[in-house]
């Protein structure tokens, strides 16, 4: 964007910051009212849009755009607004950004594409929005367009290529890069094998030991209740778990089983495609989807462990025109997904068990982005926690920006590990300070990411998923429960 646009963008939303209270409180009155409220440039609400001209409406979600009303209160939640100060890095200004592409008053340009780039896409900013705009769903929107009309240089498309469409979808190529990366890690090499696929700052030499063959082998298709049976879930095995964290996968199922849940692994399942949709490959995504539909065929609860898989699959139809017949079926299984600690939570005041030191304490939870901002879950991953802590007879603590995004955000840690690292730096001061020698989580992404931060830093603090923190806490009972491997 030029010099002098930019400087008339700021001075636009130096207005709009002194308007906003008074439109936030009209949206709140037409919200009560049933109304939809658009806003003008100039940020006082109207209910009727300017009409865009010379627009480049394919590159940005026009109409969501206009429930954004100015109002800057998402502006403090903002990781990269934190850590810049500028107002292009904050969610309002990169929805002001989109309008202006889309209403033809500023190119589609380098600086716009970096600045779509730069967002976590954690949706910390839908949480504090008080008119309800969709940021996530106009991200995506947009980062789908750039990614189908800007010129990529032939490295990041050959490596968009292994990842997205050889890699991630087909478990077999997945396990054959782990187990390669795993002897690599063993001899040595790994940081230079890895070198031209990440920058130098994406810290390749404390990423966690790829495991064992043992704990990365597939889960057995079914695993019976344990006592009393109360009911049946499918489960989501994904892509990364299993070759990462299958420790995480084998927790669950033996968690849920112990809990008196059947738990059934359907075959035919692979990546859900969280990850394409996140960076612009709408296509991947819904051919993932499709796969992902045709392998959950059923009315079992789908249970996932993977708060940014199970944030994708419960909007899983919005990859679909209504018109597409997958459009419903999607629609179908989206009701269907449950995250683990909500099915977890609701059994665990039965769970038996003592295991003291088998967690060591204090112990801290930190929200993943896509379970507390995407799926609105906050409490049952603490109910089972304290159960857990109860039963290890250990403490837990409140981590004050528990809600704010690690970095790890998808891939973003390995496109932006200097961006990335910033913002985890902030939350390794405030865990360190907070004296947990546990901290959990409940994504794959972020478990790597403050494994990684937690090496980096020489804290003495431990990372475990809370299935494997109810796992460790009711002991004996639950890993009686352990799966059998598969014939
Ligand atoms: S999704 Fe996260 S990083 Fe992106 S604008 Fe919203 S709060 Fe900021
Ligand atoms: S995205 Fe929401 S919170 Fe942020 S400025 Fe727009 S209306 Fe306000």
């Amino acid at each position: 964007m030029p010099r002098r646009e930019y400087a008339r963008f700021e001075a636009r939303i130096d207005r709009t910051d002194r308007a906003g209270a008074d439109a936030t409180a009209e949206v709140r009155a037409r919200s009560a009212r049933g109304l939809r409220a658009g806003a003008d440039a100039g940020g006082s609400v109207s209910t009727t849009a300017a009409t865009p001209v010379g627009s480049d409406r394919s590159l940005v979600d026009y109409a969501k755009s206009l429930d954004c009303i100015h109002c800057g209160l998402c502006l403090r939640t903002c990781p990269t607004y934190q850590l810049t100060g500028v107002e292009s890095s904050s969610p309002r200004g990169r929805i002001h950004l989109m309008r202006a592409v889309a209403e033809g008053r500023a190119n589609a340009d380098a600086d716009f594409a970096e600045e779509m780039d730069f967002c976590l896409l954690c949706r910390h900013c839908e949480s504090a929005c008080p008119a309800g705009v969709r940021f996530g769903e106009m991200m995506e929107h947009t980062r789908g367009a750039l990614a189908a009309t800007r010129p990529q240089s032939l490295r990041t498309r050959f490596l968009r290529w292994l990842g997205f469409r050889v890699a991630l979808p087909h478990r077999f190529a997945l396990s054959l890069a782990a187990a390669g990366m795993r002897a690599a890690q063993s001899t040595g090499l790994w940081p230079a094998i890895a070198r031209p696929f990440a920058p130098r700052e994406a810290g390749l030499e404390h990423f966690p030991k790829v495991p064992s063959w043992a704990e990365r082998r597939a889960l057995p298709r079914s695993t019976p209740a344990r006592g009393e049976r109360v009911g049946a879930v499918a489960m989501l095995e994904g892509c990364v778990m299993p070759q990462l964290y299958g420790r995480v996968n084998r927790a669950t199922v033996a968690s849920l089983a112990a809990l008196g849940f059947d738990v059934h692994v359907p075959a035919g399942q692979t990546c859900c495609g969280s990850l394409h949709a996140h960076n612009g490959d709408v296509e991947g995504a819904r051919a993932l989807a499709k796969r992902t539909i045709d392998a959950f065929d059923g009315e079992l609860p789908l249970v996932v462990n993977s708060a940014g898989c199970g944030s994708h699959l419960r909007a899983l139809h919005h990859l679909f025109e209504p018109s597409d017949p997958w459009h419903a079926r999607a629609a179908a299984l989206a009701k269907r997904v449950r995250d683990y600690s909500e099915i977890a939570a609701t059994r665990i005041a039965t769970a038996q068990g003592s295991a003291a030191g088998a967690l060591a304490g204090p112990l801290a939870y930190d929200d993943p982005c896509h379970l507390c901002h995407g799926q609105q879950i906050r409490s049952q991953p603490r109910v089972l926690l304290d159960a857990a802590c109860r039963a290890a007879g250990i403490a837990r603590v409140e981590l004050p920006d528990s809600e704010s995004c690690c970095g790890s955000a998808g891939i973003y840690s390995v496109l932006r590990p200097a961006d990335s690292q910033a913002i985890l730096d902030v939350k390794l001061a405030t865990l360190a300070r907070s004296g947990a020698r546990t901290l959990v989580t409940a994504n794959p992404g972020c478990q790597l990411q403050w494994e990684q931060g937690i090496a980096r830093a020489g804290l003495d603090v431990r990372v475990l998923h809370v299935a494997e923190v109810v796992e460790r806490a009711f002991g004996a009972g639950v890993s009686a429960a352990a799966p059998r491997p598969r014939p």
